[in-house]
């Protein structure tokens, strides 16, 4: 980061300038379709309590077995952060009571995480970059859902996700502003996503953030934080660290101390509020789970995973700056999101990539988000907008043309030559049909003729004439010079 970024990202306060210094745990559902130590169903949306077996309910004497899917799952998203995979991680107890966890404890990974240190680079819009340092990854289970508005007297609860298997990703606090940390949850469920991990669908939790965050005059030490709990939107994660930031410079500059405290977002009004101080925390009092053997995994286990890793969002990019010559800002367009990538790189497979890229980010992009359309479900498939490219390059149609044919086969389906030849839409390449339409042309108007001859930027005017007397199917660069030649311009 240089000089200039570091200080835009400074907040001025009554008292002088303060920094916001921000640490993230998110909890990312594996994708895996047993949970963590039992067969039961992790699908989301059943009745309640229909995915529960007795291992997730605790029945007395049940005994966990570990999944194999969501260990591979885990070492995936380590070897897709760049991460140390640690071939012995221990699973341990980590006693709460919770009325929506049976168990009376969590079964969580401690002291000896299966995922160690690695790193996230995150491009943010205007060219900043930031490398987010991870500080481990590890697995642990989700409780189940305490339901309160069911009844006037009693709770319920849901035991449909106990047990389901969760990766909680700890960075290192090593954002400095709330786009930064926005940018890096995207980053992050863009990776997961790339990886098949997690489906990173913030909307069913299977992706949420606890965000710690403190506040310190520049190069200063660390100051005290505190940690928003559960934060399940981007904007909100944005919206808490804005909110918290500022509370904290209030209080500091008014000469007051933080208290570490556990907050709690409220969407509504886009405030934190304390729900337990540090005086108030758990002792948890970890201690390896008995019923469970540390894992040991062999380095063949690890290395087929390796060599199974799809290409991530990073390489991709830089692929296609430096292969096909895209700008950083449409790589990073393209790369957003999987569905995104794998529709550009459908189009642009033996085809000019750039082209590709004007035609899926432009046209398509901006069709599918003004219709407010998903990529997965555009009217227009990969194959129509690759034979629409095709026609361009054939010189069939001009890309005026091309932008009728996309809009006729977004409302109606079709394949784009069949259309183009039904329709009459072929560019006219035949110099004879142009050249009557530019004398044409020209000989109704004799004294914009003469005008061309002293301000040669007329043309434009000739060109646009042309163009309309052929429906737009003349080859602009035909018309073009074949004005050039008769106007002497
Ligand atoms: P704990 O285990 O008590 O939750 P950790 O030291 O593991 O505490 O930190 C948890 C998260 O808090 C990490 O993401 C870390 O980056 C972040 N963090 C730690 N210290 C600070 C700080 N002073 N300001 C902001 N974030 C911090
Ligand atoms: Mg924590």
């Amino acid at each position: 980061m240089d000089a200039k970024t570091e200080k835009s990202n400074l907040i001025e306060g009554a008292t002088g300038a303060w920094e916001i210094v921000i640490g993230l745990e998110v909890h990312a559902q594996v994708s895996s379709e047993a949970k963590l130590f039992s067969g039961a169903s992790t699908v989301f949306g059943g009745d309640p309590n229909s995915h529960v077996s007795l291992v997730d309910a605790a029945m007395p004497g049940m005994l966990p077995v570990i999944n194999e899917g969501c260990i591979a799952q885990a070492i995936r998203t380590g070897l897709g952060l760049k991460a140390q995979i640690n071939l012995r991680s221990v699973f341990d107890r980590k006693n709460y009571f919770y009325p929506d966890l049976p168990q009376g404890y969590q079964i969580s990974q401690f002291k000896d995480p299966i995922v160690g240190e690695g790193e996230v680079i995150v491009d943010l819009l205007g060219g900043e970059r930031v490398i987010v340092g991870i500080e481990r990854l590890h697995l642990e289970q989700d409780a189940g859902k305490s339901l309160h508005d069911q009844h006037p007297k009693y709770s319920f609860v849901d035991l449909n996700r106990s047990g389901v298997a969760l990766m909680e990703i700890v960075s290192r606090p090593d954002m400095r502003s709330s786009e930064q940390a926005r940018a890096y949850v995207s980053k992050l469920r863009t990776i997961l996503r790339y990886l098949g991990t997690c489906d990173g669908n913030m909307e069913e939790g299977s992706l949420r953030a606890d965000v710690n965050v403190s506040v310190r005059r520049p190069g200063e030490e660390l100051g005290t934080r505190c940690e928003i709990k559960n934060v399940n939107s981007i904007r909100f994660i944005g919206q808490s660290i804005e909110y918290e930031a500022r509370r904290q410079i209030e209080i500091l500059e008014d000469g007051g101390k933080i208290d570490q405290q556990t907050r709690l977002f409220d969407a509504k009004t886009g405030e934190t509020r304390a729900m337990r101080s540090k005086e108030e925390a758990h002792d948890y009092r970890y201690f390896p789970d008995p019923d469970l053997l540390p894992l040991e995994l062999s380095q063949e286990f690890v290395d087929e995973i390796a060599e199974d890793l799809p290409e991530l969002p990073d390489e991709k990019r830089a692929r296609f700056i430096a292969d096909y010559g895209l700008t950083p800002y449409d790589a990073d367009v393209l790369v957003a999101e999987r569905e995104s990538v794998d529709y550009f790189e459908a189009v642009a497979k033996g085809r000019d990539a750039k082209q590709a890229a004007n035609w899926v980010i432009n046209e398509l992009f901006g069709r599918l988000n003004k219709e407010g359309v998903n990529v997965v479900d555009s009217p227009v498939r990969a194959d129509q907008l690759g034979s629409i490219v095709d026609l361009i390059k054939a010189n069939t149609i001009s890309g005026k043309i091309a932008k009728d044919v996309f809009d006729i086969v977004w409302t109606e389906g079709g394949d784009p030559a069949e259309i183009v030849e039904a329709r009459g839409l072929k560019q006219v390449t035949d110099t004879g049909a142009i050249e009557n339409a530019v004398d044409e042309v020209i000989a109704a108007n004799p004294e914009k003729v003469e005008q061309a001859k002293e301000k040669p930027a007329m043309i434009g005017w000739f060109v646009g004439q042309v163009m309309k007397a052929t429906q737009g199917k003349a080859s602009p660069q035909a018309v073009n010079e074949l004005l050039k030649a008769k106007l002497g311009v």
